[in-house]
Order: C-alpha cells, then structure tokens, then sequence
C-alpha cells in the first residue's frame, strides 16, 4: 500500500488545530487504500499547539511531530519535514485551513497519473490589503522577468509532491531559503489545478509587511542576479549621461563664454549620484550578506523532540 503523508508547518495555532484535524479525518476515511501520516512541524510556537499536537499524536498513532528548538520560519520548518517525511509523497498544508483539506482527492489522481508535482493556484487570494496584493503582484513580476526559470504566480506552499521531488529538495540546504522557488527550480513532471483560497479559520496571519517584503528580498536574491547587472547598467547609463553634459557645457563655455548657474545642477547631480551609489552597495551587501549566511555552514533547523516514521524503501532514496 503507497503511504501518503501530510506535512503541515504550524506557528502558534492552537486554534486551528482542532478544527484541521477532523478535516483531514474526513479525507483519511474516504481514501482507505492508502496508509497515511500527518506530520506536524511545531516551528517553536509560543501558546500550547505542541501540547495539542502530542496529545492528538497519542491517540492517533498515524499523527507523528517534530518539535523545533524555536522559531525558525516556515521554509525552514517545511525542510525538517522533507526530511522526516515517511510517505511515497508528501501533500504540505497550512495548518489555518487556507489550503482546502477537500482538494487531496484530485491531486491524489493526478499523482496516480504520474505527475510527480501537482500545486494548486489560487484562483482568488482570500482576504489580504489591497497593498500587500500589489506587492507580491509586483514580485511576481520581477522574478518572472528577471531569472532564467519560470516562477509561478498565485501558487503557494500548498502541492503533493512525488518522494522524487523530496529527495531533490531534500539536497538543496541553502540557509537562505525560498522554498516556493526551490519547487521550481527542481523541475520534474508538474499539474495544476485551481482552487478558491479562503480566510484563516482561526487566529491570525503570522506575517507582517516586514516579514514578506524580507521573504520577497530572499526571493530574488536567490534565484537572480540581474540586480548586481542592474547597478551596472545602470552606472553605465548615468556616466554616458554625464559625459554628454559634461562635452555641452565645456562647448558652451567655449564659445559663448557663459559662466555656468552651478547649483542647482550639482546638487542634484550629487544627490542623485549618492542615492545610485547607496542603492548599488545596498545590493551588493544583501549577495553578500547571503555568502556571509551561507558560509557559516549552521544547520537550517534544530529538534527538541521527534516522533517519526521509517520511510520504507530506503533504496529509492537518494540521499544520505
Ligand atoms: N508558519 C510556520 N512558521 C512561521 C510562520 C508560519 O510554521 O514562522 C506556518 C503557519 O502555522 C501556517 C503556515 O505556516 O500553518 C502559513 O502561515 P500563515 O497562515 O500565517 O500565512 P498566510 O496564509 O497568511 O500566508
Ligand atoms: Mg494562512
């Protein structure tokens, strides 16, 4: 029998956890023929969600965990999955219920089709501010535009992966880590499907606007360095222009003997300058930054207490 598992990441959601776990009760009981496991993922939550968890755990032996030493954010918390993960492949859920438990049958089908990523897109983003809509419109442009593999729009965390893709994922350890552009970037036999995100079920959002312009930050650094090119081209541009201005005013002075009005165009020039120059070394230290990270060579998440699955052929493993 294949054995199916749910990887679900949780950050203080002592509230949702309740009402998730008859949810997916539901889909286990009208899928018996597949052996299953839920892994929760406690990434250091600060209310009871580990207690809840360990107690559902004991009364359902197909309910496994790993308890983070703390916070480590959720790309690192769904790494700790990939790696514990038991199952031939891995659905990773929200556990707010924003990624509808309902949809596991479909991409069930397309798995046993051959697929071996099927994500979901959402059709509509629930309800988020109108800016913060603009911006990750205006990241996903970006990063379209600018790296060499296509990046898809309106897609999230929420996919069944083939045990293939968890062992490619598995050997991608960058600390820095942008997971939805790893699921590109790894390639392999890919199906959407659609779906209507709706509205946390409980509790609140666990991002602020810092934190996702920081993940969208991540984003492009990781997977582009058309903005190192940029500040050169950029440069290049500028100097040409300066050159130019610089052959008009000494003709002008030559031939007219005009004193220039000096001010006004030095400062601006100046200020303009200093502000593409900051902007340049401003870039530069965030790949820097992320050399800094990477070259620490710490690992990307730490356990206080697990209780997990042996994944079963170990032959079809590729790693370790
Ligand atoms: N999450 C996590 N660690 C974090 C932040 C979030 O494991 O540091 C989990 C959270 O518990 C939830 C999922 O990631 O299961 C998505 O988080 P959230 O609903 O806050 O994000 P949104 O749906 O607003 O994008
Ligand atoms: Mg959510």
């Amino acid at each position: 029998m294949k054995r199916v598992s749910i990887l679900i990441p949780c950050y203080n959601e002592e509230e949702s956890l309740p009402l998730l776990y008859p949810e997916l009760l539901k889909i286990i009981e009208q899928n018996k023929n597949y052996e299953w496991e839920i892994l929760f993922v406690n990434d250091g939550s600060k209310d009871s969600t580990i207690e809840i968890i360990k107690d559902l755990s004991n009364r359902d032996d197909r309910i496994c965990y790993i308890d983070l030493s703390r916070n480590f954010g959720k790309e690192n918390a769904m790494l700790a999955g990939f790696d514990y993960v038991s199952g031939d492949c891995v659905i990773i859920l929200d556990a707010d219920l924003q990624d509808p438990p309902s949809l596991i049958p479909d991409m069930l089908s397309y798995w046993e089709e051959g697929y071996e990523d099927v994500y979901a897109k959402r059709k509509n983003r629930g309800k988020e501010s109108w800016l913060r809509k603009q911006f990750s419109l205006a990241f996903y442009r970006i990063l379209k535009h600018s790296s060499s593999i296509e990046m898809l729009p309106n897609t999230g965390d929420f996919r069944l992966l083939d045990r293939c893709c968890i062992d490619a994922l598995k050997q991608l350890r960058e600390t820095d880590r942008y997971t939805k552009g790893l699921f590109c970037w790894i390639g392999f036999k890919k199906k959407e499907i659609e779906f209507n995100r709706g509205d946390r079920v409980a509790g609140k959002s666990k991002w602020n606007f810092f934190k996702l312009l920081r993940l969208a930050i991540e984003g492009i650094t990781s997977f582009t360095t058309t903005p190192l090119r940029f500040s050169t081209i950029l440069g290049a541009i500028i100097a040409f222009g300066a050159f130019i201005l610089m052959m008009y005013y000494l003709i002008k002075t030559f031939i007219y003997g005009d004193p220039i009005q000096g001010f006004p165009t030095l400062i601006t020039s100046i200020l303009f300058l200093g502000g593409i120059q900051l902007l340049s070394i401003g870039i530069l230290g965030e790949y820097l930054a992320r050399v800094f990270n990477e070259s620490k060579k710490r690992p990307i998440y730490l356990i206080r207490e697990k209780r997990t699955k042996e994944f079963k052929n170990p032959q079809n493993s590729t790693i370790k």
